[in-house]
C-alpha cells in the first residue's frame, strides 16, 4: 500500500476546536488502544472467557474516563459481556448509537506474525496486533471522539448511546436475545458503526452493503478408530478422500458455488448498485497485492462479473478448517473420520437458513460408500444493503471529506456485521452509517493485522465532525418538514375554502 503519512496533512478544518482536541488526545487514545490489544479477548475460544471479561472491564473503564455515563455491562443468554453507555443531554438533537466490538479473532499461526499478536508494535506508521483494526480501534475511536467534544464544548452536539459488543467475531449468536433485552435502552435515530473500513490508505469509505454468513462442520466417518492401511487399505474407504470428493463438488470450474437451488434467491443488482459498481476503477491488481496472491495465480469467480460485484454482491464458499490427522506423527493408517468447516458468504437477498439446508442436502446426497454423515451448522446471518442517500448519509460524506481531506468512496464489504440489519430494522429502518479503521492492507482476521495510525486519527476527527453535521442536518430536515407541513396545511385550507 502507498503509505504517505496522513497524520500531518493540513486539514481543512484544522482550526476546528474539536479536531484540535482529537489531535491533542490521540496519544492517550493510542495508549488505551494498546492496553486493550494486550488483552486476548478471543470470543471463539473458551479458554479466553476470562480475557473477554477483562476486555469488557477495561473497555467500560475507558468509556467512563471519556465522560460517557451509565456505563455498564450487558449480558443476554450468557453471552460474552457487551459494554453499553450513553450521553443524553443534547435536547432537540438526534440520538446516535455508536457501535464497535471488543472481542477479536484467534491469532491464527502465531509463528507467521512478525511480532507478538498481543503486544502492539508500530512499524511504518501502522500499529500491528490482533484487534488493532478489528475492532478495538473502533471502540476507542468512539470514546476519543466523545472526549474531544466534552473537553472542548463541554457537551456533545447529539445524544449518543454506545454499544461495544463482545461476540461479533463468533457471528453474534445471541443478537436476537440481546436486542429483546436491551433494544429499548439502545433506541436511536442513526446507527454509526466503526467496524468497516476505508477504500484505501488516505481515502475514506462509506459502506452500504455487507454480505451475510453461513457456516457449519461436515463430518464423514468410516470407523470408530484408525486401522493399519496395509491390513485394511483397499476394502476400507478413506474418509479424507471421500470428504475431499464431496467438497470439490461444491464449486464449478470458476470456483462459484455449484449447489442445486443455491442461487435461487440471489437478487439482481439494483440500478443504483449497478451505477455505483460501474463508477469504480478495476483495481484487481491492487487487491491481488493487498491479499498477497502469488504471481501466476488466477482470481476465481465468474469472469464476466466485475471484481467488486464478485466480492460484495455474489455468494462465495470456502473451507476454513479441516481435521483428519496432522502430517507430523502420521503413520500408515486409514484415519477413522474427517471434518471440514465450511463458510459461505451470503449475497443480498439470500435466506441464510435456506442456504444451510441446501448445503446440508447437497453434502448428504454425495456421501460415497455410505459413510456415516453429520452436519452441524453454526451461523446463519443474512446480508445487509441500503441505498446510502438522505440527510444522514450526506452528513457522513461531508464529515469524512473534511476529516480525511478526500471524498469518501461508496463501497460494499464482502464481510459480515450481524448487528446492522436487526438493529436498523428494530428502530424503524433508521440509517446505518458504516465507517471504520481498517483498510485493504489491514489483514483483519489474518496474521500481522494492523491499523494505519494516520487514518485512525482521520476517522476519529471525522466522527467528531459527523456528530455536528448530524445535529445540523436533522435540525434542517425537521425545519423543512415543518415548512412542508405548514405549506400542506395552507394548501388544504385554501382548497377547503369556498
Ligand atoms: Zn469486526
Amino acid at each position: 500500500m502507498a503509505g504517505t503519512p496522513e497524520r500531518n496533512r493540513p486539514n481543512a478544518m484544522g482550526s476546528h476546536e474539536v479536531v484540535d482536541a482529537v489531535d491533542a488526545g490521540i496519544e492517550d487514545a493510542r495508549r488505551s488502544l494498546e492496553a486493550l490489544v494486550r488483552i486476548q479477548s478471543i470470543s471463539a475460544d473458551e479458554d479466553h472467557t476470562a480475557d473477554v471479561q477483562r476486555s469488557a472491564d477495561e473497555t467500560a473503564t475507558y468509556l467512563q474516563g471519556c465522560g460517557l455515563e451509565q456505563v455498564r455491562q450487558a449480558v443476554a443468554d450468557d453471552s460474552p459481556p457487551a459494554v453499553i453507555a450513553e450521553w443524553m443531554h443534547a435536547h432537540d438533537a438526534p440520538t446516535i448509537l455508536l457501535y464497535a466490538h471488543h472481542d477479536v479473532q484467534p491469532p491464527g499461526f502465531v509463528e507467521r506474525w512478525h511480532s507478538d499478536p498481543f503486544e502492539p508494535v508500530e512499524r511504518d506508521g501502522r500499529l500491528y496486533g490482533r484487534g488493532t483494526a478489528d475492532d478495538k480501534a473502533g471502540a476507542v475511536a468512539h470514546g476519543a471522539m466523545v472526549k474531544a467534544w466534552l473537553d472542548t464544548a463541554g457537551a456533545l452536539p447529539c445524544n449518543v448511546k454506545v454499544l461495544i459488543e463482545g461476540e461479533e467475531e463468533i457471528g453474534s449468536p445471541r443478537l436476537a436475545a440481546f436486542l429483546a433485552e436491551f433494544g429499548d435502552d439502545l433506541r436511536a435515530d442513526v446507527l454509526l458503526l466503526a467496524d468497516a473500513g476505508n477504500w484505501s490508505v488516505g481515502t475514506p469509505g462509506l459502506t452500504y452493503s455487507l454480505r451475510g454468513l453461513v457456516s457449519g462442520d461436515v463430518t464423514v466417518a468410516v470407523m470408530d478408530a484408525p486401522v493399519h492401511s496395509g491390513m485394511a487399505g483397499g476394502p476400507v474407504a478413506d474418509p479424507v478422500l471421500a470428504l475431499a470428493e464431496m467438497l470439490s463438488s461444491l464449486v464449478d470450474e470458476h470456483g462459484d458455488v455449484a449447489i442445486d437451488g443455491f442461487w435461487d434467491d440471489v437478487r439482481e443488482l439494483t440500478q443504483y448498485e449497478r451505477d455505483q459498481l460501474a463508477a469504480l476503477p478495476d483495481n484487481s491488481d491492487g487487491l491481488r497485492r493487498a491479499w498477497g496472491v502469488l504471481p501466476g495465480v488466477e482470481l476465481a469467480g465468474d469472469p464476466s462479473r466485475s471484481i467488486y460485484e464478485r466480492l460484495w454482491f455474489r455468494p462465495a464458499i470456502a473451507v476454513i478448517g479441516f481435521d483428519s490427522h496432522p502430517i507430523e506423527g502420521s503413520s500408515n493408517q486409514i484415519v477413522a473420520r474427517a471434518t471440514a468447516r465450511i463458510s459461505i458468504r451470503v449475497a443480498p437477498g439470500q435466506d441464510p437458513h435456506r442456504l444451510t439446508e441446501v448445503l446440508r442436502a447437497h453434502l448428504r446426497a454425495c456421501v460415497p460408500f455410505g459413510l456415516e454423515f453429520s452436519f452441524e451448522p453454526y451461523e446463519a446471518v443474512p446480508a445487509w444493503t441500503c441505498e446510502p442517500t438522505g440527510w444522514a448519509f450526506d452528513a457522513a460524506a461531508r464529515a469524512l471529506r473534511t476529516g480525511f481531506g478526500r471524498d469518501p468512496v461508496l463501497m460494499g464489504v464482502g464481510g459480515t456485521i450481524p448487528f446492522v440489519g436487526p438493529f436498523a430494522e428494530a428502530f424503524g429502518g433508521i440509517p446505518a452509517l458504516l465507517l471504520g479503521p481498517a483498510d485493504p492492507g489491514s489483514d483483519i482476521h489474518g496474521e500481522d493485522e494492523s491499523l494505519h495510525l494516520g487514518d485512525w486519527r482521520n476517522l476519529i476527527a471525522s466522527e467528531a465532525l459527523l456528530l455536528e453535521e448530524l445535529a445540523t442536518a436533522s435540525r434542517r430536515a425537521r425545519q423543512c418538514g415543518s415548512v412542508r407541513k405548514r405549506a400542506d396545511n395552507l394548501r388544504t385550507d385554501r382548497e377547503g375554502s369556498p
